[in-house]
């Protein structure tokens, strides 16, 4: 069997056999018992061999935060150990295909991010988009889908937390909140953690800041959350605070907590 064949082959049956690992997303505490489940959509800044770089000429800007969100994978890495925990990752850089925004949307495959051109999104064919969505965004969005259908089997009420990371200075301004809680119609998790986080004098806390959850509508909670009416919420950390291992270690103890918090107000209401 040529090599191709047996490369093609794998990836059939890790689309087929709901695999943990596949070219599009990780799994981690995949059986977990436990009823939260965090999502990293943008996890990684991964760039697939035959993309190059997606003609942007100086390939250090994909360390920035236009291909990724710094710093969410190793807090959300270490969250999931300390609750053994449920955590997916995408495996794909936004660049190629953001796994948050819908494919129709003009920023899905975005032609510019943050005054960076990226050429190979200009005047992408149907074809090349249809490509991404089949081979990335689809697979890691129904393995979140898989995912949660565990959990409803597990618990009533699985809390899920998309877990993001924004930039500390973006179009000039600099951003003075630690942590954004961003949600839509959802206040279950929301309002609990906004109070928590509240109490705490040393941090400033966005309440859809530095974003708003309402617009643009992300996928993933509002196809996962908001139509399944399971309790969701999205956490935005400040990059410059978890780009070390020591941050990233200090934020996820932080969250943590919180997070148990959160869960054990859940259960007494
Ligand atoms: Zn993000």
């Amino acid at each position: 069997m040529l090599l191709a064949e047996i490369a093609n082959r794998s990836i059939n049956f890790f689309e087929n056999q709901a695999c943990p690992m596949s070219q599009s997303f990780a799994l981690i505490n995949e059986n977990s018992e436990n009823p939260i489940f965090l999502i990293a959509d943008h996890a990684s800044r991964h760039i697939p061999e035959e993309y190059g770089t997606l003609g942007i000429e100086d390939p250090s800007l994909l360390r920035r935060h236009i291909a990724w969100d710094i710093g969410i994978e190793d807090v959300t890495r270490r969250m999931a150990d300390k609750l053994q925990a449920t955590a997916i990752f995408s495996k794909f850089s936004r660049l190629l295909i953001d796994p948050n925004r819908y494919p129709d949307d003009p920023s899905s495959c975005p032609p510019i991010s943050d005054g960076v051109t990226v050429p190979a999104n200009k005047q992408l064919d149907e074809a090349e988009r249809q490509k991404r969505v089949d081979t990335y965004f689809r697979p890691y969005q129904e393995a979140i889908g898989r995912v949660l259908e565990q959990k409803l089997k597990i618990s009533q009420t699985p809390i899920v937390i998309s877990m993001h990371s924004f930039t500390p200075i973006m179009d000039d301004f600099e951003r003075p909140w630690h942590i954004g809680i961003l949600w839509d119609q959802d206040g279950r998790l929301a309002l609990p953690m906004l109070e928590i986080l509240n109490k705490n004098a040393s941090l400033v806390v966005g309440d859809n800041e530095p974003y708003s959850a309402r617009e643009p509508l992300g996928f993933t909670m509002n196809e996962h959350g908001t139509k399944k009416d399971i309790p969701h919420v999205v956490v935005e950390i400040r990059q410059d605070l978890i780009d070390t291992h020591h941050g990233a270690e200090k934020w996820a103890s932080m969250m943590t907590d919180l997070v148990l918090q959160v869960q054990k107000k859940l259960a007494t209401v």
